[in-house]
This record gives C-alpha cells, structure tokens and sequence, in this order.
C-alpha cells in the first residue's frame, strides 16, 4: 500500500460539506493542491471562524476586510492563480492523483469530514469513481491506539489544506515508527 496523506478545508453548514480547498500528498513524493473556484464565497464571507482561519491562506486578489459587527469579511478569491478551478476539473485531478499511485491507502487527520468532502467531488457515495478507497484511515485512531504521545509541531500555515496534509504525513511517518518500535520492544 502507498499512503496519500490529505486535508480538506471545507463549509460546514450542519447538513452539507462545501469544499473550499484539498491538499494531497503521497507517501512517496507528489502532491497536489486545489482551490474550488465554485465554492460558496457569499456563505463563506459570513462565516467568521473561516474568514478568521481559512481564508488569509487562499489565493486571493487583494486583501481580507472585516465587515462590521463581527459578522464576516470580504475578500476575491485570486481566479487567475494556478490552484484556483472549478470542482469538476479537481474531481478529474484529484481521481488521476490517486489512481496514478499503486494501491493507495487515505489518511487524514480527524478523517470523517475530509472522507465526505473527497467523496462528494463526484457526486453521491454510488458515483465513487472505482479505484478510489472508500474509506479514509484516521490517523487520529492510530495517535489514540498507541496512547496519545507528543506529536511533531506543525511549523507551517496550519488549516492551509497543503501544509496540512504534509503535517499529517509527518505525523504519519511518526506514529508508524512508533508502532514499529513498539512491536519490536513487545
Ligand atoms: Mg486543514
């Protein structure tokens, strides 16, 4: 199995996962980066945790104001920069990223939200293209297995979906070297 360590960020509005951006990294090098040039943006600028958290790290075209009374900001996202496409362009890169890698294995970070945001790149649970896992290993559940230890701090952009997913490579490496010690110790 190879591993592709992703993240996700994303719109959570209780009942539906918009996906905003999507960072992938392969165990053994590629990765890819995205930004939904489709996305939401109106509800998005009303959502003060992304404005504050997500958003400064997109691509955008000038900066991020603050609208009064708290309730968001405004901001354009750069449509001219490389990252920046539409869903279904993403849907096909993504697809071909994991298919190019032999026998991929996902892994996330907190994996359910990021697994439904991937999934719904092609539509419903039954359009899941074949080849795609259809499930995602939660890397939380491996942290959790081997007693919560002290993980490598994240000195990038944290919640830049990128940067994320190579933070949880990181931590990935990490926990299976653990794991590895821990076998060979018992
Ligand atoms: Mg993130």
């Amino acid at each position: 199995m190879t591993r592709i360590y992703y993240d996700t960020e994303f719109l959570d509005t209780g009942r539906e996962i918009e996906l905003i951006s999507i960072g992938l990294v392969s165990d053994d090098g590629p990765e890819y980066y995205a930004v939904a040039s489709d996305a939401p943006w109106d509800e998005i600028a009303h959502h003060r945790w992304l404005c504050d958290n997500v958003v400064p790290y997109l691509p955008l075209a000038g900066e991020v104001r603050k609208l009064p009374f708290g309730s968001g900001s405004t901001f354009t996202i750069d449509l001219g920069h490389a990252a920046v496409k539409p869903r279904w362009v993403i849907a096909n890169e993504v697809r071909q990223f994991i298919l190019d890698i032999p026998h991929p294995e996902l892994c996330a970070w907190y994996a359910a939200y990021d697994h439904v945001a991937l999934a719904q790149l092609w539509g419903p649970m039954i359009k899941l293209p074949k080849g795609i896992p259809m499930f995602t290993c939660d890397l939380k559940q491996d942290h959790v297995r081997l007693g919560e230890p002290q993980l490598p701090r994240q000195t990038t952009t944290s919640h830049h979906a990128l940067a994320d997913a190579q933070w949880n490579r990181q931590v990935g490496r990490y926990l299976q070297e653990l794991d590895r010690k821990g076998k060979t110790r018992g």
